[in-house]
């Protein structure tokens, strides 16, 4: 078995397991094995009756009665009761009479799931059932979980997974040896294997070290080993008359803040220079980017050339269209502006296509349907990619490839410390956007609990009256029987009948269709809809000024840095906003953290806080960066090994630029693979 062997040399699994694994994505051994856990589970130890409490239990129980079933009114209904010298425990299994023939009387098991405390009474539903002796042997171990799709269960996972490893020596270790050493990393193998499987914590922790290297390594390699490949290009549209800018801005109806100012004057520079531009504006939310892009493709137009703006989302994408065609009648500019998304219909893709060879002045909005191979340019001369840092640096590529040599800039809200972005975004001139317009009220925000809500309920009534919206975020699309916490679904029925008939209340997420997305957000962004409940869609980039209320359910479910890019979308206009947070747990830790977006409105700050509070060992928790650049490893957390991972890229391309040396073929191979794995992530 090899890497690149297909999925189905794999023992057990056949065509039509090898389709179910196609859907997500995995057709090789190579690709499940990066299909990484997305948490570990650990059974509980095994209690008696006297020692339980709510929450997940393993109870050990000796049964001393055949269970009873009862037909209830809509299911039959097992119950076994059991006893210990305090504590009452009722177990209950629905539709399911056979539990009996499982059971001996006189025996022990152990029963693990749920206890609730029920009108004064202990009770688990649905208990799984062990022999004592098997739950024993599983205690000790963590369990993988895993990202599934339809027609892959966890278990096929596990099997799988299994099978695959069992070869001892499926991959030859690749990092040279003197690195290994210097960064105390584990064989890759060994790494593997336990990070689908560990042993124990520690095992866990040095293997996902070595693979959380792996990834900033093979990511800098690859980028600095085409950065000394390339020279710097010398510009091929040399942009004209700076002054053009300055006339436009003038007629801005706010000033630029400084830090806009900055950046304006920077790309300025690079633009009306020798050299291509490749830069990289990083600025938190609401520091206002989308008007500096606004005015590089408009200066480009004054200049006879193409520019385009790639967006993540459809929604993104329709939203700068809108507000690009806005500042063009404000500034009485008559530049063409054409969108090309990827849910248009095929003729409205053909015609926008056509306008595309036809403009060469062109203002190009769009997702990535911008880059397909259909589609061609008559004189693109500058590319701006929002919200998806590496994607506009590997367009070049592809550009280039269609023999064009446009200006690259990429703009980025996450927030990093210099020294890391100096890293990571190595082939890049930075520009910080450090400033938040002035005008702007701070958002006002609040933690609180379930208890609260329907006075923010009324709250949002209330700012609906006064001619503002409101975005409620709830961690999941439609009720979960694995997991707890509110769902749109079910949230937006709720509300629809607690604000009354007066009030437009949307639904938004991710399953939806395209098409269906766009026409919910289009809404609202025209108040049509006045409440959007919604996943965390909304998070990336989405600007409707007139939305003044943020209410985020299951609050300590997300990452802080997720909730502060969705308290971003709320503060945007003049009005004063607030940020409800719900926060639906008990524990302390989890109020702490909360306490810490109370407190300040600064990214980088929040993602400092969030990870000193939860802990380096924390690290299957939720993802700072939610960066898509890599699967294990996170900027924040991992900032120490990106440094030795620089360090090491930095060595090596210094003893062999070319990496032509025979003992790094090994290397270059995987600096291709891991490229390729990151681009087809990236849906390229
Ligand atoms: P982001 O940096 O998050 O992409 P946007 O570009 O969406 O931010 O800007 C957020 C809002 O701030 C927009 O409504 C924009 O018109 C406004 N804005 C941008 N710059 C300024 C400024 N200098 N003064 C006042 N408002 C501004
Ligand atoms: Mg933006």
């Amino acid at each position: 078995m090899r890497q690149d062997s297909a999925i189905t040399t794999i023992k057990g699994i056949g065509a039509k397991t090898a389709e179910a694994f196609a859907r997500m994505g995995v057709y090789t051994v190579g690709d499940i094995l990066l299909r990484y856990p997305q948490n570990y589970v650990q059974y509980p130890k095994m209690r008696s009756v006297d020692e339980i409490s709510a929450g997940m239990n393993a109870v050990s129980v000796r049964v001393k009665k055949t269970p009873v079933t009862r037909s209830g009114r809509k299911m039959q209904v097992t119950v076994l009761a059991a006893e210990g010298e305090k504590e009452k425990l009722e177990l209950v299994w629905y539709r399911m009479p056979y539990i009996k023939n499982t059971l001996t009387v006189g025996r022990f098991y152990v029963f693990y799931g749920k206890i609730a405390e029920k009108s004064g009474k202990y009770v688990m539903e649905q208990p799984a059932v062990y022999e004592p002796e098997k739950y024993q042997g599983m205690q000790d171990c963590f369990f993988p979980v895993y990202g599934l799709t339809a027609g892959i269960t966890n278990n096929l996972m596990i099997k799988t997974l299994s099978a695959a490893l069992s070869d001892d020596m499926l991959f030859s270790d690749y990092l040279p040896a003197s690195i290994r050493s210097a960064g105390e990393l584990c064989e890759y193998n060994y790494a593997m294997k336990q990070i689908h499987f560990p042993d124990t914590m520690d095992t866990l922790i040095t293997a996902r070290r070595r693979l959380v290297f792996d990834e900033f390594f093979l990511f800098i390699l690859g980028m600095q080993y085409r950065k000394r490949k390339q020279e710097r290009g010398e510009s091929a549209a040399v942009f004209h008359e700076p002054e053009f800018v300055d006339r436009l801005k003038e007629k801005l109806p706010f000033a630029l803040t400084g830090a806009q100012e900055r950046a304006l004057s920077d790309m300025q520079n690079d633009m009306s220079g020798r050299y291509m531009m490749q830069r990289l504006i990083q600025g938190d939310v609401g520091s206002g980017k989308t008007v500096l892009a606004f005015l590089m493709m408009a200066w480009a137009s004054h200049n006879g050339f193409q520019s385009a703006i790639m967006a993540p989302t459809e929604v993104l994408a329709r939203q700068h269209y809108d507000s690009f065609i806005d500042m063009s009648e404000r500034f009485g500019l008559h530049f063409p502006v054409v969108l090309l998304t990827g849910s248009m219909t095929a003729r409205q893709k053909r015609s926008a296509r056509e306008r595309l060879m036809l403009y060469e002045n062109a203002m190009v909005i769009g997702t990535h349907a911008l880059i397909q191979e259909q589609v061609d340019y008559a004189n693109l001369a500058l590319v701006i990619t929002d919200e998806q840092h590496r994607f506009g640096v590997r367009q070049r590529d592809t550009f280039a490839e269609k023999g064009l040599f446009p200006h690259i800039l990429v703009m980025s809200a996450t927030p990093i410390p210099r020294t890391l972005a100096i890293i990571l975004y190595g082939d890049l001139d930075i520009s910080v956007v450090d400033e938040v317009p002035a005008r702007r009220l701070p958002v006002k925000n609040c933690v609180v609990g379930v208890g609260y809500r329907p006075k923010a309920y009324d709250f949002i009534a209330e700012q609906v009256r006064m001619g503002h919206q409101a975005y409620v975020v709830c961690p999941l699309v439609e009720a979960s029987e694995n997991m707890e916490g509110e769902n749109v679904n079910d949230y937006a029925l709720h509300l629809l009948s607690v604000l009354g008939p007066d009030i437009v209340v949307g639904v938004l997420h991710g399953k939806l269709k395209n098409d269906k997305k766009n026409e919910i957000m289009e809404q609202f962004a025209k108040n049509e809809i006045q409440v959007l409940v919604s996943t965390t869609v909304v998070e990336v980039g989405v600007n409707v000024p007139n939305a003044t209320v943020m209410m985020i359910e299951n609050a300590e479910r997300f990452g802080l840095a997720q909730l502060h890019q969705l308290r971003g979308r709320v503060g945007r206009g003049d009005a004063q906003s607030y940020c409800i947070m719900v926060n639906t747990s008990d524990a302390g830790s989890a109020k702490k953290r909360l306490e810490i977006l109370n407190r300040s409105n600064d990214g980088f700050f929040i993602a400092g806080e969030d990870l000193k509070l939860r802990g380096p060992g924390d690290f299957f928790g939720i993802r700072q960066s939610g960066e898509i650049m890599f699967r294990l490893a996170d900027i924040y957390q991992d900032a120490e090994v990106l440094q030795r991972a620089s360090q090491a890229a930095k060595q090596i391309l210094d003893e062999d630029p070319s990496l032509s040396a025979d003992e790094n073929a090994g290397l270059r191979e995987q600096m291709d693979r891991f490229e390729r794995e990151q681009l087809s992530r990236m849906n390229l």
